[in-house]
Parts: C-alpha cells; sequence; structure tokens
C-alpha cells in the first residue's frame, strides 16, 4: 500500500500514521521529522534547512524532492509506504509522477483552523520516538515527561503561536491545492484513490474512520 497524508500542521497526520503503519506494515516517511533529524544531528542538510523550518516556511522544491526520491528507493519502501508531510507543494507532487511513483490513496485530514491553533500551541513531542502528546487533551503520565522513557518532552520551535499561523498561511496558499489536484483526478489512470476524513474528535474515532475507509476500498 503506497498513500499520503494530506492536512493541514495539527490535523493529526502524525499521529494517524501511527496507527496506520503498524496496521499495513509499512515505513512512514515524516519528511518533517527527517529534516529535524537532519538539524538536530547538525548534518550540512540540517543547517541549511534550520532557519526555514524554525520560521515555518517551506523547504525548496529542489531540497524535498531528491530527499524523498532517495527514502523511496531504499528496500523497506519495496511493499509501500507512508508518506506524511510530503508532497506539499504541485512540483513536489508532480515529481512522483515523473519518477514513476503511483500512489494507491491519498487521504485528507480536515480540521478547522481555530482547533489546530489549540492543538499545536498544546502539543509537546518525545523527539526520539515522534511520540505527541498535548498538554489538555493527551497529556503524559508525568508532566513534561514521556510516558515510556522518562525523557523530557519539548515544544517544537515552530509550535509558537505567531509561527502556528505562518504555517497555516503557507498551507492554504502552497498545500491546499493539492487537494483538488487529487480530488479531480480520483481513480484516474496512475492516480490514487482519494479520501477526505472529518479529523475533528477523539483520536481512536478517527482512526477508525480511516481504517474503514480503507477496508471498503481496499485492494490489499
Ligand atoms: P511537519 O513536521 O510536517 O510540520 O514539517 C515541519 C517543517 O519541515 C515544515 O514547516 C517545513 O519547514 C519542513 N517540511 C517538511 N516537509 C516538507 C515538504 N514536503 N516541503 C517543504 N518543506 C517541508
Amino acid at each position: 500500500m503506497r498513500l499520503v497524508l494530506l492536512g493541514c500542521p495539527g490535523a493529526g497526520k502524525g499521529t494517524q500514521a501511527k496507527f496506520i503503519t503498524e496496521k499495513y506494515k509499512i515505513p512512514q516517511i515524516s519528511t518533517g521529522d527527517t529534516l529535524r533529524a537532519a538539524v538536530n544531528a547538525g548534518t550540512p542538510l540540517g543547517l541549511q534547512v534550520k532557519k526555514t523550518m524554525d520560521e515555518g516556511r517551506l523547504v525548496s522544491d529542489d531540497i524535498m524532492i531528491q530527499l524523498v526520491k532517495d527514502r523511496l528507493q531504499q528496500p523497506d519502501c519495496q511493499n509501500g509506504f507512508l508518506l506524511d508531510g510530503y508532497p506539499r507543494t504541485l512540483p513536489q507532487a508532480n515529481s512522483l509522477i515523473d519518477n514513476h511513483i503511483d500512489l494507491d490513496y491519498v487521504i485528507q485530514i480536515k480540521v478547522p483552523d481555530e482547533e489546530l491553533i489549540k492543538r499545536l500551541s498544546g502539543r509537546r513531542t518525545h523527539p526520539a520516538s515522534g511520540r505527541v502528546y498535548h498538554v489538555l487533551f493527551n497529556p503524559p503520565k508525568i508532566d513534561g515527561k514521556d510516558d515510556i522513557t522518562g525523557e523530557p518532552l519539548i515544544q517544537r520551535i515552530d509550535d509558537s503561536e505567531d509561527t502556528i499561523k505562518n504555517r497555516l498561511a503557507i498551507y492554504h496558499k502552497q498545500t491546499e491545492p493539492l487537494v483538488n489536484y487529487y480530488k479531480e483526478q480520483s481513480d484516474q489512470a496512475h492516480m490514487p484513490h482519494y479520501i477526505e476524513i472529518d479529523g475533528t474528535g477523539a483520536m481512536s474515532d478517527v482512526t477508525e474512520k480511516i481504517f474503514s475507509a480503507l477496508d471498503q476500498k481496499s485492494i490489499f
């Protein structure tokens, strides 16, 4: 199964990606996590993209297209993959076609902006595992600590309120056109089946809705 999760920052792509990849036994390719790991490790790529990420802007298509192309050639992607945070622009979507990477599904998780701002400003993450918490909606057992390892949780620099608003504006301008792009071409030759999911409400309900949409349509 080859699928893409589309949705605003904070829509729950990363959280839902974990459940989907566990069920279908495919790797989760999160471009945001990959870039953050490069920044933390201080690699040349990390140094190049840090400022752009901190400000909530998009990293250039050239860098992203090459990064994902290389990643999808790894052996663990042979039986499928889930892309979380890619594509985010039309050139990135076209690059998948140019590289003959046919997708099976694109799932858009829809959440209104006011809800996203609430979610993102309370979000805390465990950097090593990618586990995500929320100070109000999904608090860790011990304040500020990861449930499994007890290591400290962090707030992403780009989860501050001004940067969140900037990221949402960029999403609406640059990434939202992909919704129509996939919706209009749903099920055409070499194009994926497009699925829209209401991302509000309990996390487990959203997971159920995704699984049932995939089961209904499943070719696997
Ligand atoms: P995310 O964790 O998906 O919200 O990504 C965090 C940041 O990484 C974004 O705000 C961008 O700066 C960068 N990024 C991640 N994926 C992409 C992409 N496909 N295209 C451009 N920039 C990206």
